[in-house]
C-alpha cells in the first residue's frame, strides 16, 4: 500500500492550488452575492486542462483518472466552494457519456466539453422525484424514429448554461420492476419546446448554475437514447457511484479551507491576554477538525483509487460522500465557532464556507441515501 501521491498527482494538485489562488479570492464574494455563473472561468480552467483531466485524449481530455479529478475538486473548493462547484459541475453528466456513450454521442459532447466550449448538465430530480429515482414521470414516448419528451425536471445544475443534458425519462412504464422502466436521452438545449428557468436565493454555492428544465413535446431522434432502453435507473446508480467520489473530495475542499481560516484567525485574535489558540478548548476543534479531514480523505482516495482500478465500489463511495459530507459540515460550523461574531458577518469567508457546506450532504444523494446504501450492503 502506498499512501504517496505520484509526482504527476503533486504536479496537478500544486497547479490547480496555484489556478484557484490566483483566480478565485477576487471574484468570490461578488459571484456569491449576485448568483452569478463564472462563464470566462470555466474556459480558462479548459485552457489549462482541468475541467477535461478525466476525459480521454481522443476526445480533448488528458486522460487521468477519477483521483486525480478529486485532487483538483479539493483545491478548488479549498479556496472557494461556489466557484469550484461551477467548474467541478461544468461537466456533470459527461461521466455518463464517457461511461455508456456510442462513439458519435462521446465525438458530439465530449470534445467540445473537455474544451470548455460547451457544458454538460444531469436532469434526474423532479418537483415529486427526489431520493426516490424511481419515481420518475417525465415520459419520453417512442414516435417513429424520435422520442417525445414531457415533464419537469428540478434543482438541474448547469440548467440555463448547459448545451447539452442527460434526461432520464419513464420510456417502459408497463415494465413489472420500476427499476426497468426509465431510460437515459441526450437533450440539446435548442430543442424546440425546451425551457431553462434559473432559480434564485439558494443558500450557498451561488456561482453554481440551478434551474428548472421543462419539457413540452420536445423531439429527439431516437440516436440519443444513451446506453439501453430499460436501463436507466442502473446506469445512473453507476455514474453516481463515480460522481459521489467528487463530492467527497469537494467536501474536504470546504474542510480545509474552513480550517485554514480558523486556525489563522486563532493564531491572530487575542482575547483574555492570550491569542485564541493557546486555548485548549480552541486547540481540540483544530485536532478535531483535522483528524476528520484525513480520515475523510482517505475514504476519498480510496474509492477513487478503486474506481480507477476499474472496480468502483458503491459501498465505499457511500461511506466516502457521507463521511466527507458530515466532516465539511461540521468543520465549516466549527469554522465560523473559532470566529465567534465575525464568523457570522458576511465579510468573512467562513460565512460563505458554512452556507457552501451544506449541500454535500443533499445533492447526488442525501446523507440518509448514502447510510442506507452501507446498511443494504451489509445486512444484505
Ligand atoms: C443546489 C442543488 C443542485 C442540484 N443539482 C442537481 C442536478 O444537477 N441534477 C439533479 O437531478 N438533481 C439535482 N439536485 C437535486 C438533489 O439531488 C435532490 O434535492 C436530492 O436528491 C434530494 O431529493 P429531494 O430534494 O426531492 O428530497 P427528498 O427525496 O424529498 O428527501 C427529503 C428528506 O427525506 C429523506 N429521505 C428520503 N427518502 C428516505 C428514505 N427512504 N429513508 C430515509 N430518509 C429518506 C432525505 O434524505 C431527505 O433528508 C440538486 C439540488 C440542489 C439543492
Amino acid at each position: 500500500m502506498d499512501f504517496n501521491l505520484t509526482k504527476d498527482q503533486e504536479d496537478i494538485k500544486k497547479a490547480a492550488r496555484e489556478f484557484a489562488e490566483g483566480e478565485f479570492p477576487e471574484i468570490a464574494q461578488e459571484h456569491d452575492q449576485q448568483e452569478r455563473y463564472p462563464r470566462d472561468l470555466v474556459t480558462k480552467a479548459a485552457d489549462l486542462g482541468f475541467i477535461g483531466l478525466n476525459f480521454p485524449e481522443e476526445y480533448g481530455g488528458s486522460g487521468y483518472g477519477y483521483l486525480e479529478k478529486c485532487l483538483v475538486a479539493e483545491e478548488f473548493w479549498r479556496v472557494d466552494p461556489g466557484l469550484g462547484s461551477a467548474l467541478i459541475s461544468a461537466t456533470f453528466g459527461a461521466d455518463m457519456v464517457k461511461l455508456y456513450g456510442t462513439e458519435e454521442q462521446k465525438g458530439k459532447c465530449l470534445t467540445p466539453i473537455t474544451k470548455g466550449e460547451a457544458i454538460m448538465g444531469s436532469a434526474i430530480t423532479e418537483p415529486d422525484a427526489g431520493s426516490d429515482v424511481a419515481a420518475i414521470v417525465t415520459e419520453a414516448k417512442k414516435d417513429g424514429n424520435d422520442y417525445i419528451i414531457n415533464g419537469t425536471k428540478t434543482f438541474i445544475t448547469n440548467g440555463t448554461v448547459a448545451s447539452y443534458f442527460n434526461v432520464i425519462c419513464l420510456t417502459n412504464p408497463e415494465n413489472p420492476s420500476r427499476h426497468k422502466r426509465h431510460s437515459v436521452i441526450l437533450v440539446e438545449c435548442d430543442r424546440e419546446g425546451f425551457e431553462a428557468t434559473k432559480l434564485y436565493h439558494k443558500l450557498g454555492i451561488r456561482a453554481s448554475d440551478t434551474a428548472e428544465l421543462c419539457f413540452k413535446d420536445v423531439r429527439v431522434p431516437k440516436e440519443n437514447l444513451i446506453g439501453e432502453e430499460g436501463k436507466g435507473f442502473y446506469q445512473f446508480m453507476e455514474f453516481f457511484n463515480i460522481t459521489r467520489i467528487h463530492v467527497g473530495a469537494e467536501a474536504i475542499g470546504i474542510a480545509q479551507g474552513a480550517m485554514e481560516k480558523a486556525i489563522a484567525h486563532a493564531k491572530s485574535r487575542t482575547q483574555f491576554g492570550q491569542t485564541l489558540s493557546s486555548f485548549q478548548s480552541i486547540q481540540f476543534k483544530i485536532a478535531e477538525m483535522a483528524t476528520r479531514i484525513q480520515a475523510s480523505r482517505n475514504l476519498v482516495y480510496e474509492a477513487a483509487f478503486r474506481a480507477d482500478q476499474g472496480k468502483p465500489d458503491h459501498t465505499l463511495t457511500a461511506m466516502a460522500k457521507w463521511l466527507a459530507g458530515e466532516t465539511g459540515v461540521r468543520v465549516a460550523e466549527e469554522a465560523v465557532q473559532i470566529h465567534g461574531g465575525y464568523g457570522y458577518m458576511g465579510d468573512y469567508d467562513v460565512e460563505r464556507f458554512y452556507r457552501d457546506a451544506k449541500i454535500i450532504e443533499i445533492y447526488e444523494g442525501t446523507k440518509e441515501i448514502e447510510k442506507i446504501i452501507v446498511a443494504r450492503s451489509l445486512l444484505r
